[in-house]
């Protein structure tokens, strides 16, 4: 493992395109449960919970499921020491893109300067009706489903359901970041949500070097060219950190 963290911070010292991917497990040392893996949600749930058709028909009993699955842990959690080392580096290598598929904010608010919210944000709810928005307000979405002030339809948590599309600004980012980088940095994901796994794959594709991050295996650990790091995130990202102060 030593080996590998002092040869993933020689690749990301020496790149000059670098861009991060990050998925649910770099949240999982900050409380927050990840899909897929051991004491995974979907263990408990049924991934139909998060579909928009679902949605549509039983607003209160989503509301319920989500209220459970995400909006209890968010409250009172806070980034870990993963998001923090990835916001440190950019004091090392300057400014590089994160393309995140969580929904937390935790790279936001541990510093991190260019973030990209593939599947949007939980903290911020829209109508599907009228295009009202609001940020969410914990206390009373754990009590009752949030509706839309102006239509009083139920308000929706402006993060990607399945069947609904990625944003467009995010898609074109992603698209164009994965494309031209040199090194992706890709951590906790299990490469099984389409389309964010192209993300990764596209990268290999052009050329770029893949070091992952993850405590097993994902869609990408077998692939070339390739370093995996197996571990948690919250521990090997801040010795990468320290490796490239020294590097
Ligand atoms: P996933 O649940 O499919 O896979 C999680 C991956 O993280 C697994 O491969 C697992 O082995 C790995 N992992 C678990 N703990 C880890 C740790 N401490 N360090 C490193 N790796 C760890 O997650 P996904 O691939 O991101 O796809 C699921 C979708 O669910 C995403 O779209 C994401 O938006 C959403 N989601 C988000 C959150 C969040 O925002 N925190 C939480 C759950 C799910």
């Amino acid at each position: 493992m030593n080996g590998g963290i002092e040869k993933a911070a020689q690749v990301i010292r020496e790149s000059h395109r670098f861009a991060v991917f990050t998925g649910a497990g770099i949240s999982a040392g900050s409380g927050i449960p990840v899909f897929r893996g051991d004491g995974g949600l979907w263990e408990q749930y049924n991934p139909q919970v998060l579909e928009l058709e679902y949605f549509f028909d039983h607003p209160d009993d989503c509301w319920k499921v989500l209220a459970e699955l995400f909006y209890a842990h968010i409250e009172h959690a806070m980034p870990n020491a993963a998001h923090h080392a990835l916001a440190d580096l950019e004091a090392i290598i300057g400014t590089f893109p994160v393309i995140t598929q969580n929904i937390d904010g935790f790279h936001q608010m541990a510093g991190s300067s260019d973030v990209i919210e593939y599947h949007g944000t939980l903290h911020q709810l829209k109508c599907l009706v009228c295009d009202y928005s609001e940020m969410i307000n914990f206390k009373s979405l754990l009590s009752l489903t949030p509706t839309c002030p102006l239509c009083k339809t139920a308000l929706k948590p402006d993060f990607v359901f399945f069947g609904e599309g990625i944003p467009p600004n995010a898609q074109f980012r992603a698209s164009d970041i994965a494309n031209s980088c040199d090194v992706l940095l890709v951590i906790g994901t299990s490469g099984e949500v389409m389309p964010a796994a192209m993300i990764p794959k596209a990268a290999m594709h052009q050329g770029a070097t893949v070091i992952e991050i993850n405590v097993g295996n994902s869609v990408f650990s077998n692939q070339e060219p390739h370093i995996f790091l197996q571990g948690k995130a919250e521990i090997i990202l801040p010795a990468i950190l320290e490796e490239c102060k020294i590097v």
